[in-house]
Formats: C-alpha cells, sequence, structure tokens
C-alpha cells in the first residue's frame, strides 16, 4: 500500500489536496506537449523539466506505476493569430519555405533532442494531433450530440452558456472575457463561444473531411480526445504551464464535461512561466533564448538546478547571475559525494538515523506540494550536518554509505548529481616520492616520510594514511 501523504495544489479546487489516484499504486498522467513550429526554448525546459520532476517523484519516491501521454500539437491552431487568417504552422511554411510535413518533422526532432540533453524522460506515449482527427471528430460528434454545440455555416462552436462551471478553473470574470474578444464573429451565439471544429480557410496548414465539410480540430479538442483515449478514461494529472489556465485548459474542461459528462482529470496542476524582463518568453513575442543557446552557456545540470531553486508555481525571471548561483551550488553537492565517496560505496538499504532522518525531511518537502526550495535546503543541511561529522571523526561507513544511496534517491527526482568518481593523475615524480615514503614508513624512518609528505605537498598532492592505505588528493586551489 503506497501511504497517500503528497498534497498538490488542484487549480480546480484551488486548494492543496491529498493525492489519491483513481486506480491504487497507478497515475494516469497527461501533459501538454508542444506546438512545433519553432525552436523549443528555455520556457519549455522550465516547464518539462517540472513536469519530469512531478512524474519521477511520483515514480521513484512514492512507488506508483506512471502511465505519461504527451501529445505534439503538430497543426496549426484557432488562436488569435489563426483569426487573421494564418496560423502559426502555415506561417512557418511561408518563412522557412517548407512543407507541413517537414516543418513538424524538424521541430518535434528538434524538441525531442533538447530534452534529451536536459535529461527529461520522453513520455509513455507522444501521439501526434495529425494522426489522431478522427477520434477529435467522434468528440465533437459527442459534444453535439449531448447538446453542448451547434453547428454554423461550416464551423463547429461549443455553446458556453451550456456548460454552468465556464470560467470555475481559471477564475476569469466572463463578462470581462466577453468585452476583450477582438474579432466578434457573427456566427457564434455568446461572445465566449469557441471553436471545436473550424471551417477551411486559405490560411490553415491543414485540411481535413468532417461531416461539417472541409476544415480542421480547433486546438483545445485535441487535448480532451487524447488525453482519454490513451489513458482509458478519466485520469488522474493534467499539466501544463498557467498561460494555459485560459483558454485552453478551461475550454478543454468545458469540451470534457460535453462530450463525457466530467472534467476529466482530478488534479489540475498549472507551473508557472518564465520571464525574461518581466515578460512570458514565448514564441511568438520572439523574447525568447532557445534551450540550444542556453546550453552553449550552462549545463543540464545548472539549468534543472536552478529550475528548482524555485516553486514549480511560482515565476521563474531568467538571470544569468542566478544560473551562475545554480553551478556554486552543484559545485558545493558533487564536492560532498566526492568527499563521501572516499570513505565508502552507497549502500543497499537506508537503515542509518542521520540517513532517515534527513530522507523523512526531503520527502516531506515535496510533499507538500512539490516544495523543491524547500527540498533544497535539507539537502543543504544534510550537507552541513554530515560535513561536520567528517571534520570531527564521527561519520561512520555505514552512515556515508547510506547518505550516498539517499543522494541518489533524491538524484532520481532532480537529476543534477554526479556520483563518478573523480580519477586523479598524480604525476610520476609525486608516484616516485610516494613509494619512498611508504619505504621509509617502512624502515620506520618517520623523520624522512615526514619530510617527502611536505614536499609532497608543496607540489600540490595530500596524502592521507588510512586502514586502506595511502590516499594521495589533489589540493584543490
Ligand atoms: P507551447 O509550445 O507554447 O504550446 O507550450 C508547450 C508547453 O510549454 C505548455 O505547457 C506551456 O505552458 C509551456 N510554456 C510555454 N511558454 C512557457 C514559458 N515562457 N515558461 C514556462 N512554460 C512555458
Ligand atoms: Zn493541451
Amino acid at each position: 500500500m503506497i501511504e497517500m501523504t503528497l498534497k498538490l495544489f488542484n487549480t480546480w479546487s484551488k486548494k492543496k489536496e491529498i493525492f489519491k489516484p483513481i486506480k491504487p499504486g497507478k497515475v494516469g498522467y497527461y501533459s501538454c506537449g508542444p506546438t512545433v513550429y519553432s525552436s523549443s526554448h528555455l520556457g519549455h525546459a522550465v516547464t518539462y523539466i517540472r513536469t519530469d520532476m512531478l512524474k519521477q517523484f511520483l515514480k521513484k519516491w512514492k512507488g506508483f506505476a506512471v502511465k505519461h501521454v504527451q501529445n505534439i500539437t503538430d497543426f496549426g491552431h484557432m488562436t488569435s493569430d489563426a483569426d487573421e487568417g494564418i496560423d502559426k504552422i502555415k506561417k512557418a511554411m511561408e518563412r522557412e519555405r517548407k512543407t507541413a510535413e517537414e516543418i513538424t518533422k524538424f521541430y518535434t526532432e528538434d524538441f525531442h533532442r533538447a530534452m534529451k540533453k536536459l535529461k527529461v524522460e520522453p513520455p509513455d506515449v507522444e501521439p501526434k494531433a495529425s494522426e489522431n482527427v478522427d477520434a477529435m471528430i467522434e468528440t465533437i460528434k459527442k459534444i453535439i450530440e449531448n447538446g453542448y454545440a451547434y453547428v454554423k455555416d461550416g464551423t463547429v462552436y461549443f455553446d458556453v452558456s451550456k456548460y454552468k462551471d465556464y470560467g470555475k478553473l481559471s477564475g476569469k470574470n466572463m463578462k470581462e472575457q466577453e468585452e476583450q474578444q477582438r474579432v466578434k464573429d457573427p456566427n457564434k451565439k455568446n461572445p465566449n463561444d469557441f471553436v471545436l471544429w473550424a471551417k477551411h480557410k486559405p490560411g490553415h496548414s491543414h485540411v481535413w473531411n468532417s461531416p461539417w465539410g472541409k476544415g480542421m480540430p480547433g486546438w483545445h479538442i485535441e487535448c480532451s480526445t487524447m488525453s482519454r483515449k490513451y489513458l482509458g478514461g478519466d485520469f488522474d494529472i493534467h499539466s501544463g504551464g498557467v498561460d494555459h489556465y485560459f483558454p485552453h485548459h478551461e475550454n478543454e474542461i468545458a469540451q470534457n464535461y460535453g462530450a463525457f459528462g466530467t472534467i476529466g482529470a482530478n488534479y489540475w496542476v498549472h507551473f508557472g512561466l518564465l520571464s525574461i524582463n518581466g515578460e512570458k518568453m514565448s514564441k511568438s513575442k520572439g523574447n525568447f533564448i532557445t534551450i540550444d543557446a542556453a546550453l552553449e552557456k550552462f549545463s543540464p545540470e545548472e539549468i534543472r538546478m536552478w529550475t528548482f531553486s524555485s516553486h514549480y508555481k511560482s515565476t521563474l525571471d531568467y538571470s544569468e547571475d542566478n544560473l551562475r548561483k545554480a553551478k556554486e551550488k552543484l559545485d558545493k553537492i558533487n564536492k560532498f559525494i566526492q568527499r563521501l565517496l572516499e570513505i565508502a560505496e552507497p549502500s543497499e538499504k537506508i537503515e542509518s538515523d542521520i540517513a532517515k532522518k534527513y530522507h523523512k525531511k526531503f520527502e516531506a518537502a515535496m510533499d507538500d506540494d512539490l516544495n523543491t526550495p524547500q527540498a533544497l535546503a535539507v539537502l543543504f543541511d544534510l550537507i552541513t550536518e554530515v560535513n561536520k561529522k567528517i571534520e570531527n571523526r564521527s561519520l561512520t561507513k555505514k552512515e556515508a554509505a547510506d547518505i550516498l544511496s539517499l543522494l541518489k534517491k533524491i538524484d532520481s527526482v532532480f537529476k543534477i548529481m554526479n556520483f563518478e568518481k573523480e580519477i586523479i593523475k598524480i604525476p610520476e615524480d609525486v608516484k616516485k616520492l610516494i613509494e619512498e615514503r611508504e619505504k621509509a614508513r617502512a624502515e620506520k624512518n618517520w623523520e624522512k616520510a615526514d619530510e617527502i609528505r611536505d614536499k609532497i605537498r608543496k607540489m600540490g598532492y595530500l596524502l592521507e594514511d588510512s586502514e586502506q592505505g595511502v590516499r594521495c588528493k589533489k589540493i584543490k586551489q
């Protein structure tokens, strides 16, 4: 039995709730994937690193069997850009003089490559929107049959007046929202009605046949359809950035209700956005730093560490200074690991009190709505306490082994640490001196042995005599 101690903030209820899965021991998880018309940027990195953190915590710490589905949006959708007549993929086709397939293939591969570099585990299923249009048509038919949608001149609209909870997720004032509608569509019954199926226009990247004529699905219907299709019904967690509160997830929920009578997912989790100079980093604004460009300056571990330094719900502002601070923190952790590796190897089972204490503290921080800054604070407290124990020689080998094992478990979620034993190259002349010193020690010529040790220290190496023999370390500058 998995103990239910994890609390997640559910945007639907606006409360932190104890996470209880639909099926014991299993989690169905759907996250919104990218629209593939431009290079992935650091905002995507932040969102998918957080997605991975949530998923790995469920798997590695809580022991759930997680089925993770994440879509690829590979046709232009009906956003405000599309209202101007040209969807985003069509714009990319014109910009790069390529076909829709070439554009979406190229940027899907770009996304995959970036995620791999960032150590983000791929989803179990990654459906492409363009390959699921038939299923989307079926969902739209159900919504019409259930009386939540209407057809006008080849376009299908969702009738928001039929869904009493419309606006609950985003908390938006729908009257104000009505007034903000930039383009008044005379075919709509209510200004907030949104498109389920869009009648074909020359500015669309794709076209399919449907019972309502040629056209393409609206954006939100793909997630309602593919989440249910690949997770087999209602599921546990749905995530995305807070930019998806509205309209994407608000509309997805309305569609789910119209088609299937439920809101689809039990927990709606939203990640804060990455901003740059106070503005959301976005493809359409053009103010983005691609993941590749960021990786030229910072390592994947540094980017991950920087992401976890703030809570997933908060806005993260791009700052090279903060990324550099992440590097300092990583150096501290990795130096600590090296120190422990000189004493022991990771143990099979965490049994000693000190490791158990920090295991509990780390889990408690993560259980509290994935409080990664708090979890990192626990990690640094652990380092401080254990370093003191090493200095006053009270750390046992078993404790060191257990702490290494705990660090590995923490790293199964964070993926920021380096457990490779540093191999130091000892120069030949130092090696010779070590041999000479060993000889002097064997002859019990302590004075000579100490002299050689001092000579070696001046050459930048430190000798430590231990039960396992003499150890030679490079003195860090
Ligand atoms: P998109 O490719 O814009 O459809 O977005 C794919 C995912 O990345 C969604 O979950 C978005 O919320 C998220 N996303 C887009 N821009 C940002 C950003 N600046 N910061 C964090 N997440 C973002
Ligand atoms: Zn989505």
